[in-house]
């Protein structure tokens, strides 16, 4: 398991990445809901039940399940 992706990483930044989807900023991101989180994102690699998994978009690190970025999609 990579380490986890910290959100002053420049990438996380780039992408608005918050470690626990309820803390994202409503004004710079009005389109994110509660409801979306890494675990529930068509990219997420994580196991079901884990708490953090990978993510392509940060290579090599791990991201929240409970997380979110500017990137996310809805699992279809
Ligand atoms: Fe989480 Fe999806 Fe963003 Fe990756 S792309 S950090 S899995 S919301």
């Amino acid at each position: 398991q990579g380490a986890m992706v910290s959100e002053t990483d420049a990438q996380a930044k780039g992408l608005g990445y918050a470690a626990d989807t309820t803390k994202v900023d409503a004004k710079k991101y009005p389109k994110h809901v509660a409801t979306q989180n890494c675990a529930n994102c068509q990219l997420y690699q994580g196991k079901a039940g884990e708490k953090a998994g990978g993510c392509p978009l940060f290579a090599g690190k791990q991201v929240t399940a409970i997380g979110w970025c500017s990137a996310h999609v809805n699992k279809a």
